[in-house]
């Protein structure tokens, strides 16, 4: 108890990960500019990690006693927080790993995450400083969501996490192709996507999935519940769920391990390897089940799942996107779309309203999982905007599996 008690009151302690590398190579001088004042103003204590390479932070969170940390906060693009989700479920303590809340402050030229959290706050939408400024002001007020994470199976890279999408063809291409312009930031993707436009291609594959239906989402709500998020609210709420504060994180981190999860019966299929069981995936060489839907169309521009609400800092993909809703928003575009009505849709994106264009190339679903087989030998998958294998990808939904303050 005198543990449990010294540890409640002890201040928080955040680490705080920046890339100097990441966008326009400023994200220290951002830092110097903008965070660290509006950290030391709000009490939050916070230890400064200057990362030095790829796959260094990684490496760290791989490593690194969690009990120390109250928070791990990311400034840089998607890419770092990508290693570090992929880092904490690496881990022998997975389950307790990933729920060290995350934070993520927008200092790269991909930032999705955090212009989703800021368009989450319900704020107009902004860019740039601003966007920064009011990310800093969420992760300073200190709310936690739980945020689903999405498990993609390769066929022989190891099972790797993604927070936020998973793309095939037009998407892919142009987020790969444009890391060349990256020192003119966000501004990136708008030069790939006139440059990609220019030389407008089909990719053949054939695309599956099984549709998200409102029994599956409160089923997978009340699994969930049982099996991670005992402290939720019933499923009925669930997107609107903010549990607790990282302040009073020493505390909760306690209450978490009191919970422990009883293993499932197939969970010993996958027990030499860390990460949560994927039960609605059948090996990646294998037919799939009857339940999941085959896409007609082999023919395509782009294939895009979501499962955050922005795909770049002015792109609101998925507009009906939560943190936390269990779903991928899946959109695939059918070749035959011409290069200006692709630009229409991508410039109405910008609002979101590409929903709303009434273009007839657009399909959009929600689903649980999905599977997609490229016939072409080779090509760009990108998984939160970093490349992974060419080939066969399968992928599904671990509803509310990791912890973000959203502020
Ligand atoms: P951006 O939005 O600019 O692409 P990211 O956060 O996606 O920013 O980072 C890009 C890549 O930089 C990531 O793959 C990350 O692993 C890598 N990285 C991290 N630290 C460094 C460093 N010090 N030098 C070079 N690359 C780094
Ligand atoms: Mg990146």
């Amino acid at each position: 108890n005198g543990v449990l008690m010294s540890q409640m009151s002890r201040p928080c302690q955040m680490m705080l990960l920046v890339n100097p590398q990441s966008g326009k190579g400023q994200a220290l001088t951002l830092y110097n500019n903008h965070i660290q004042r509006m950290l030391n103003e709000a009490g939050i204590k916070h230890t400064l990690v200057i990362t030095e390479r790829q796959n260094h932070a990684r490496e760290m969170v791989k490593e690194a006693d969690l009990s120390q940390w109250d928070a791990l906060v990311i400034m840089s693009g998607d890419g770092l927080l990508y290693e570090v989700i992929n880092g904490l479920l690496e881990r022998p303590d997975w389950e307790e790993a990933i729920r060290t809340p995350l934070g993520i402050l927008p200092g790269g030229s991909g930032n999705a995450l955090a212009a989703s959290i800021h368009h989450y706050s319900g704020a107009s939408p902004v860019t740039s400083e601003e966007l920064l400024v009011s990310c800093g002001f969420l992760l300073c007020k200190g709310l936690v969501s739980h945020m689903d994470m999405v498990s993609v199976h390769l066929c022989s890279s190891p099972r790797l996490f993604s927070f936020l999408s998973l793309a095939w063809g037009f998407v892919a291409d142009v987020d790969i192709e444009s890391e060349k312009y990256r020192h003119f930031g966000a501004v990136r993707f708008t030069i790939g996507t006139l440059v990609r436009l220019a030389s407008l291609r089909v990719y053949k594959g054939r695309l599956a999935y099984l549709p998200a239906t409102r029994d599956h989402n409160s089923e997978e709500a009340l699994r969930s519940n049982t099996m991670l998020c005992k402290d939720r609210v019933p499923p009925v709420t669930l997107p609107a769920v903010r549990d607790s504060s990282f302040h009073n994180s020493c505390h909760s981190n306690n209450s978490l391990k009191v919970r422990r999860v009883e293993s499932t019966p197939s969970r010993s299929v996958t027990k030499a390897l860390p990460g949560p069981h994927d039960s609605l995936l059948p090996p990646l060489d294998q037919p799939l089940p009857d339940d999941w839907v085959v896409v007609p169309e082999e023919d395509f521009v782009l294939m895009l799942a979501m499962y955050q609400s922005h795909l770049a800092e002015d792109l609101l993909a998925a507009p009906e996107a939560t943190p936390d809703d269990g779903v991928i928003h899946l959109f695939y575009v059918r070749a035959g779309i011409s290069p200006t009505a692709l630009l229409r849709l991508f410039l109405a994106m910008e609002k979101g309203a590409h929903l709303t264009t009434n273009c007839q190339h657009l399909v959009y679903t929600k689903v649980r999982a999905l599977r997609l087989e490229p016939y072409s030998p080779k090509g760009i998958i990108t998984v939160d905007g970093e490349v992974v294998e060419y080939g066969p990808v399968q992928a599904a939904v671990h509803r509310g599996l990791s912890r973000l303050i959203t502020g």
